[in-house]
């Protein structure tokens, strides 16, 4: 077997490895990502393969983010026949963003996404269970609590016991650690290992965050002062937020605050203006009801639920009517404030009973509701960084007053409109007046620096992402079996994420690898052309190798002193 990154290799968006084994007859991929927003991104969609897609046997997929996974109908328009593998949600969510994404790239129709075959295995637990491809190749998935449905994606390749061959593909991995949870509808991360290589993401790799970013009521505090502020002005308070994700933690975050004092907010109204969020709630909240059993023992935990959600409502995940409770606290928050809602009363705590359905979700006129918004208000709406969607609708409507606020759940590159909004905001009002400057969209809308005079801010502790130390927390972790530390592998690549932050990581890997006693090799590919051969021996193989080698020498030496020894 051997593997070639095709992408990102110093970028953050386009993954795509891909791995061969001639000896066994296999060609398949790991992830067929977009670029998104990079210079050489154009190019990169053309879809301009070294390989013939239609001699792929099958991809698989880490998660429903475009840049892992925009490329597949590409694939099947360019010939593609194989089995696309990944989680029941990773398919859910992908269908709805690659439908959105091929209107706004028109690289591919919405009948080359139909042509997908999409395929969970059906056999064994998903979570960590071996998944056979054929009897000597398997795939195993393990959460990484980055998006719901995310995996990482091991292989293991060649007859089960000593000989058998291991890679694992981190995919995007989030912030969300076992008992340190912070963000509401993820799990945790799971550790896997040990495998033979390990392919590492890098997105946040230099980044260490603050304490206060990992921090939910602190993230909470900074959305309640939007919401007084509106409540001081009369004004609406936009937020531009991406649909899969940050979207729900916002809603989540938003219920809570109305929940703790429902008479404050009572003359609030919320909008959600998000059709493709509006699209992949069913499906979320189907997920979030997903449960297995798993190990020795069968025990049964949900697949996608994390019990900070339990911890927050004190609920208890052992009950099946708090189980049934929190769902409902779910289905309030992902909802339309119409629908028949049924409160809960019985069990949990004060959050909880006054858990309510704050948010009408729009659709159709949003002229007529512009004119009739109720204010204060507040609105959610995608895109996050408000280049196209809804977002781009209301920005330019929002923005000239300063009774409103802007505030950007996620991350904004310094092209895209957002990253536009959030510089001009830098500048003191006096001198955007001066300015004959415009935010410009691709369509051709414009917004003048004077027009900018709402409250433009960022908020933090919604990235989906891990950083630093959260990605060395999955390399590096104890086993719950011996209490010992190990590496999630020997040979680890750094794929994914910017130069810089790439280095920096490779250097912690080997810092905390030093002190750890660990011997790793830490690579960090940059030719798209590279194989990497990953069937160098094992240490087992390399001893016996070098004890036969030895054996050989004292044999010679043996022979060569008897004939000086002869008289
Ligand atoms: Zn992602």
């Amino acid at each position: 077997m051997e593997v070639r990154f095709l992408g990102p290799l110093g970028k953050v968006t386009g993954s795509c490895a891909w791995l061969r084994d001639e000896a066994r007859g296999w060609s398949f991929l790991v992830d067929c990502g977009m670029q998104q927003g990079e210079r050489t991104a154009t190019q990169w969609n053309k879809g301009t393969w070294p390989f013939d897609p239609s001699s792929i046997q099958f991809v698989v997929l880490t998660h429903a983010h475009i840049d892992h996974c925009g490329l597949l109908p590409l694939l099947y328009k360019q010939g593609l026949k194989g089995t696309v593998f990944c989680t029941r949600e990773t398919q859910a969510f992908a269908t709805i963003l690659l439908k959105d994404a091929a209107m706004l790239s028109q690289l591919y129709t919405a009948e080359d996404i139909d042509r997908i075959e999409w395929r969970e295995h059906r056999i064994g637990p998903l979570l960590g269970g071996f998944l056979p491809v054929s009897d000597d190749l398997f795939i195993r998935y393990f959460r990484t609590g980055h998006v719901i449905g995310a995996v990482s994606v091991a292989i293991h390749w060649g007859q089960k016991g000593p000989g058998q061959r291991s890679i694992v593909f981190s995919g995007d991995l989030g912030p969300n650690r076992e008992d340190q949870e912070y963000l509401p509808f993820i799990r945790h991360q799971m550790n896997a290992g040990p495998f033979d290589f390990a392919v590492v993401e890098s997105t946040y790799g230099a980044t260490v965050r603050p304490a206060e970013q990992l921090c939910a009521n602190i993230r909470r505090n900074n959305l309640c002062k939007l919401l007084d502020r509106i409540l001081e002005t009369g004004g609406t308070l936009l937020i531009p937020a991406f649909s899969f994700g940050r979207t729900q933690d916002v809603l989540f975050d938003l219920h809570w605050i109305v929940a703790e004092a429902p008479e404050r907010y009572a003359e609030v109204n919320f909008y959600l203006d998000s059709p493709s969020a509006i699209r992949m709630h069913p499906a979320m909240l189907e997920a979030l009801k997903r449960t297995e059993s798993n190990g020795k023992h069968q025990k049964v935990r949900p697949l996608w639920l994390g019990k900070q959600m339990f911890q927050w409502f004190g609920l208890k995940d052992e009950k099946p009517d708090h189980i049934d409770a929190l769902i409902t606290l779910c289905e309030m928050c992902l909802s339309d404030k119409h629908q028949r809602h049924v409160r809960v009363r019985n069990v949990g705590n004060h959050l909880a009973h006054s858990w309510r359905p704050v948010f009408e979700h729009i659709s159709g006129n949003r002229e007529a509701l512009h004119r009739a918004i109720g204010t204060p208000a507040v609105v959610v709406s995608s895109a996050g960084s408000c280049d196209g969607g809804p977002a781009q609708w209301w920005v330019k409507r929002l923005a000239n007053s300063s009774s409103n606020a802007i505030a950007f759940a996620g991350y904004c590159s310094a092209e895209s409109a957002g990253g536009q909004i959030l510089a001009v905001a830098q500048l003191p009002m006096k001198e955007r007046q001066r300015h004959n400057s415009k935010v410009s969209w691709a369509n051709g809308d414009v917004l003048s620096y004077r027009e900018i005079s709402a409250e433009v801010t960022a908020l933090s502790g919604y990235s989906a992402h891990a950083d630093q130390t959260g990605i060395l927390a999955w390399i590096f972790s104890t086993s719950p079996k011996t209490g010992d530390l190990y590496s999630v592998a020997k040979h680890i690549f750094i794929q994914h994420g910017n130069d810089g932050e790439r280095e920096a990581l490779a250097a912690q890997i080997n810092h905390t690898g030093d002190r750890g006693g660990f011997e790793l090799e830490v690579m960090m590919p940059r030719d798209p052309e590279e194989w990497f051969n990953l069937e160098a021996e094992s240490d087992g193989e390399k001893l016996k190798k070098r004890e036969l080698e030895l054996k050989k020498e004292i044999q010679r030496i043996e022979a060569e002193l008897k004939l000086l020894n002869r008289p």
